[in-house]
């Protein structure tokens, strides 16, 4: 069936004025109009409706690893739906791409990570997580093990639950579930380690992070979350050694350590997933999403232990979770063609190479006067803009100086992430060296115009 979508720019943006965009000022999409119609993609480019081609410099959200338009996903997709378009993985169902996609993850993911719970969202991976750990205690009889541990600049997701995990920023003006999460100092050694070494300040954080525990008692904290490099938080690199040292002390304390790897998985940093090839960690879950499929299909994955799965399907141990389309058929061929994709064309090792180019190309931008910090890995990255560099004084919020700049970058052909003063690139994995090189050319011009507009 061919759908008659609205096709000119004019007809998607009235047709769209039905549609609640995620966090956006609505009032201002209201007041202004300023939307981007994005019609169409292929490879590392994607296409607004007015014919600008656009380096896809966001990768959709984090996620289009293996590129836009790649058949073989769409074939296997299309091809699971012509079988079996629908089954659930409830009671005792379970279907072959399930099966295949849940074996495939305990293959790649490290150490005991065994057994796999689908969702469709990483704030549902998240969710999942936290629900599990709790059934999981309450089965040992530690029923009073409940608080969960995130971080400052941390970002887990959107339900109520995830976002509760999520930095309070992110739910200003929001409600949010109270109580239940805390939240330990943000691990950004330019920002908040003046006076200290790194290693000085990576001490002080880990003391913190005893000292809250002892404070809020070992007995009540089911578990401690924590991305790898934080991403929506602005992109924040720990002090080297950070999660081996946070894991150790989890494990002293008998708290589950849980690795939201929703964006640093599936090949953004060179690896399958970072916890263990990059971090050296192997924690009791680990919790992914947008890569694992792509973005072709909504889809997650909470990946736990052996042992957290022996507790919990123990005798009289009823899984009261549950959610539709948790593995569902599409969801889950899409999942094994962009995992058999990236192992034939070697995507992530790939990327350890192409990634560090673009990583080095835009930390070559912080020789201009208002650049702070570019910070980041491989395909991960974040430019803080600052007014004075020397003081790391932040420009006023109300210039809203990233939008200043992804707005000029937008006209020059490059989609960044504005997010506050920080610009975000998470492009695609498969980033030529020209179209890195096109990506700094076009974020330096654009840094430098919005620079000299504001003299
Ligand atoms: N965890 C991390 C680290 C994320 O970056 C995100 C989304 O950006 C989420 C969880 C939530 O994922 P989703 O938007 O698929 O619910």
């Amino acid at each position: 069936m061919t759908l008659d979508l609205p096709r000119t720019t004019d007809e998607i943006l009235t047709t769209d004025l039905h549609l609640v965009q995620s966090f956006a000022d609505l009032n201002a999409l209201k007041q202004s109009g300023a939307r981007t119609a994005i019609v169409a993609a292929e490879g590392a480019m994607v296409r607004d409706s007015d014919g600008n081609e656009l380096i896809d410099g966001i990768g959709g959200l984090w996620c289009v690893n293996v590129g836009h338009g790649r058949r073989e996903i769409i074939e296997a997709i299309t091809e699971q739906l012509q079988t079996l378009d629908f089954y659930s993985t409830f009671y005792s169902f379970t279907h072959p791409a399930a099966a295949a996609l849940s074996a495939k993850l305990a293959e790649l993911a490290p150490g005991s990570l065994n057994k796999v719970y689908f969702g469709n969202s990483g704030s549902v991976a998240n969710d999942s997580a936290v629900r599990i750990l709790h059934h999981y205690y309450n089965r040992l009889g530690q029923p009073k093990k409940r608080l969960v541990l995130s971080r400052q600049g941390a970002y887990h997701g959107s339900t109520y639950l995830s976002i509760a995990m999520t930095t309070p920023e992110y739910s200003d003006g929001w409600s949010r579930a109270e109580g239940l999460v805390h939240y330990l100092r943000k691990p950004h050694y330019w920002h908040e380690g003046d006076g200290m070494t790194e290693a000085e300040f990576l001490d002080a954080l880990m003391e913190d992070m005893r000292s809250r525990i002892e404070t809020l008692g070992a007995e009540n904290i089911a578990c401690f979350v924590a991305e790898p490099i934080m991403g929506a938080g602005g992109v924040i690199v720990p002090p080297k050694g950070y999660h081996k040292r946070a894991l150790e002390i989890c494990r002293d304390y008998e708290i589950k350590y849980i690795s939201d790897e929703v964006v640093t998985a599936f090949g953004r940093l060179g690896h399958f997933f970072a916890s263990e090839a990059v971090f050296d960690i192997q924690p009791d879950i680990i919790n992914t999403a947008k890569g694992l499929t792509s973005g072709y299909q909504p889809l997650s994955a909470t990946i736990m232990s052996d042992e957290i799965h022996e507790v919990i399907s123990g005798p009289g141990g009823s899984f009261l979770h549950g959610m539709t389309y948790s593995g569902h058929p599409a969801a889950a061929a899409a999942g094994l063609a962009n995992i058999a994709l990236m192992e034939r064309d070697e995507i992530p090792q790939k990327a350890q190479v192409t990634g560090k180019l673009f990583e080095e190309t835009l930390k070559g931008l912080e020789d201009i006067e208002i650049v702070g910090e570019v910070r980041g890995s491989h395909f991960m990255i974040g430019i803080e803009l600052v007014k004075d560099k020397a003081t790391k004084t932040l420009f006023d919020p109300d210039l809203n100086i990233g939008m200043m700049v992804a707005q000029k970058a937008q006209s020059k052909g490059l989609i960044a992430r504005p997010l506050g003063h920080i610009l975000i690139l998470s492009p695609t994995l498969i980033m030529t060296p020209e179209l890195i090189a096109r990506t700094g050319a076009i974020l330096r011009e654009s840094i430098l115009e919005v620079m000299a507009s504001l003299k």
